[in-house]
């Protein structure tokens, strides 16, 4: 396995199968890079913390960085090269240009109007596009992997690519199902801030969204469905940002109508924890 920090480095990778990280991988991460490794291309590994997606007061300073281990997990998944490029690799021309640059951005319509992620984190999305951008630039990748866990984040890469058309020539998105602890929570690198005796109110995402795919089986009407949701989550001291069902592509409220579920359903929820924030979702969709 490769080690990369310069993009020049990576022209033998071009084509390859890119997964973007942030570090502190986990069986989550590792899934994305077996998936990718199963079609037959190298895969390539990002790992880097991006700055221009955190917003003043997140955990950008405090995000674990865990490299050794990182470099064990690309391994054992069947990475061929990592890449951890530098901030100043990434943004040459320093942050607050970096910034200027993101803040500069046509973002798509899924990363401004449903008011989930985007309003919680107004700059996050294009922080994102601009970093995942810029590593479909050096990497060239002919396929890229992203989790369902960051469902937002996954619809919004989705639509950046769709409209940005022959710049990353046919690269193919392709999207990977959210791996779980055994009792149901969603793996995430931030799930190591939650107190032992915390996460047995973590459960409840997990419990919400369990909810909500019953309610779909049983045709209760959306806003019930979303009540019950928010009844789950409001008896686990959960401090609830939103918890939702939507539009699985535009991401926007669904109509009311008896059926509505039959045409793709997304139960999205994020709440935080004694200051720890958790998100996760689930399809709910009857097709
Ligand atoms: P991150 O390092 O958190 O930016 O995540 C890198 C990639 O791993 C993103 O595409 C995430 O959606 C994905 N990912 C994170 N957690 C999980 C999980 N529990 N299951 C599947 N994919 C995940």
């Amino acid at each position: 396995m490769r080690i990369v920090e310069q993009a020049e480095s990576l022209a033998p990778f071009h084509r390859c199968a890119l997964v973007p990280t942030m570090g502190a991988l986990h069986a989550g991460h590792a899934s994305l890079i077996a998936r990718a490794a199963s079609g037959g291309r190298p895969v390539v590994v990002s790992l880097f913390v991006n700055p221009t997606q955190f917003a003043q007061g997140e955990d950008f300073s405090k995000y674990p960085r865990t490299l050794d281990a990182d470099l064990e997990v690309c391994q054992a998944a069947g990475a061929s090269a990592i890449f951890i490029p530098s901030v100043q690799i990434m943004y040459p021309r320093g942050l607050s240009a970096a910034n200027a640059e993101a803040s500069a951005l046509q973002l798509p319509r899924v990363a401004t109007q449903p008011k989930l992620e985007d309003a919680r984190r107004p700059t996050h999305f294009a922080g994102v596009c601009q970093v995942v951008a810029k590593l479909f630039d050096m990497c060239q990748p002919a396929a890229a992997y992203f989790g369902e866990k960051d469902f937002q984040q996954l619809r919004v890469i989705q639509e950046m690519v769709r409209r940005e058309g022959p710049r990353w020539k046919d690269l193919v998105v392709h999207a990977c199902p959210t791996i779980r602890e055994s009792d149901g929570l969603a793996m995430s690198s931030r799930n190591r801030y939650l107190q032992p005796n915390q996460r047995h109110n973590a459960l409840a995402l997990s419990r919400a969204l369990t909810a909500a795919q019953a309610g779909a089986r049983a045709g209760m009407d959306i806003a019930a469905a979303q009540d019950e949701m928010q009844q789950v989550l409001a008896r686990h001291e959960l401090v609830v940002e939103y918890a939702v069902i939507r539009s699985p592509d535009t991401l926007l409220p669904l109509d009311t109508f008896q059926f509505a579920w039959k045409l793709g359903a997304r139960a999205l929820i994020a709440a935080r924890l004694h200051g720890v924030r958790l998100i996760d979702n689930a399809d709910c969709g009857q097709a």
